[in-house]
């Protein structure tokens, strides 16, 4: 199946000042192979954000392999990661990517889901023999650990800023609004939604942003059966975005085993509920050109 575009594809003039998003990994939990899984892809979390030129990484599954590549032969020589939590699915491909293995490069890991806690111990623990033959720390690329209480306002030496907010989800994990040219964009993976939904504190954080990227990993029958894992549905992602006077969803974080053919029927349902909806799938770029 071809990776045509959709209407979801606005790449509209001003592309070096625009606010905008590329997803290199949509899949939840693990990664998904296969040509039924071609269309929407089956890397795990990662999507790169440019506010202008300036690069802002989320989160560090499988799709940061790709980004990597492409970010060793044209890249900025120091780059952000931000994290949304350590789940395997959100950190396990930072060992592959490839600026880390070149020496002129230095990679700030930002964490916020520990209390303050950088995640320099937990990966020390899960990159290191038996588990894995090297540690981040024998990567020739100079890696350095942040911690932050989600809820902070992320500050970067450039002058460049992120907020943060706590989402509902075992362990914790970090939502980010990026904000440029008047433009802002919400990554909220991964979430549980409560009752009542949306919370006011997430209703106030999303407000108004030009895109929401949100966890829609379960249909509403899945979901019922697996309530306390962590995760939503794209429902709840329109009940959000309606609260919040957002007008375009990308629904992310994909179940591993819902393939093409399923997510393409519940594309036209998303569509169907909310017009700006829509799942998100690998490759895809949206630009949002500054207000003027
Ligand atoms: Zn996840
Ligand atoms: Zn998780």
């Amino acid at each position: 199946m071809s990776r045509r575009k959709t209407e979801a594809d606005t790449a509209t003039g001003a592309e070096g000042a625009s606010l905008s998003v590329r997803f290199w990994g949509v899949r939840g939990s693990v990664p998904a192979a296969g040509s039924r899984f071609e269309h929407f892809g089956g890397n795990t979390p990662c999507v790169e954000v440019r506010c202008g030129q300036r690069l802002f990484v989320v989160d560090a599954g499988t799709g940061i392999i790709p980004l990597g590549q492409e970010l060793a032969l044209s890249g900025p020589a120091d780059i952000d990661i931000v994290l949304s939590h350590l789940h395997l699915d959100h950190v396990g491909g930072l060992p592959f990517f490839k600026p880390a293995l070149l020496p002129d490069r230095r990679i700030r890991l930002h964490c916020g889901n520990l209390r303050g806690e950088s995640a320099e111990e937990a990966f020390g623990r899960l990159f290191s023999p038996p588990l894995f033959p090297v540690s981040l720390a024998q990567l020739p690329g100079r890696i350095e650990h942040l911690g932050f209480k989600a809820g902070d306002t992320l500050t970067f030496a450039d002058g460049a800023s992120a907020e943060t907010l706590l989402l509902n989800h075992p362990g914790g994990a970090t939502g980010y609004r990026f904000s440029h040219g008047g433009r802002s964009l919400c990554y909220i993976s991964d979430i549980e939604h409560t009752d009542p939904w949306p919370p006011p504190e997430l209703r106030d954080f999303v407000q108004g942003a030009d895109l929401v990227i949100y966890d829609g990993m379960f249909s509403e029958t899945e979901y019922i059966r697996c309530q306390g894992w962590g995760h939503s549905t794209w429902q709840k992602g329109v009940d959000l975005c309606r609260a919040s006077a957002v007008e375009r969803l990308a629904v992310f974080h994909l179940h591993p085993q819902h393939d093409d053919a399923y997510l393409q029927s519940e594309d036209a349902k998303v569509k169907a509920a909310m017009p700006g909806a829509f799942l998100a799938r690998e490759g895809l770029v949206l630009r949002f050109p500054p207000k003027s």
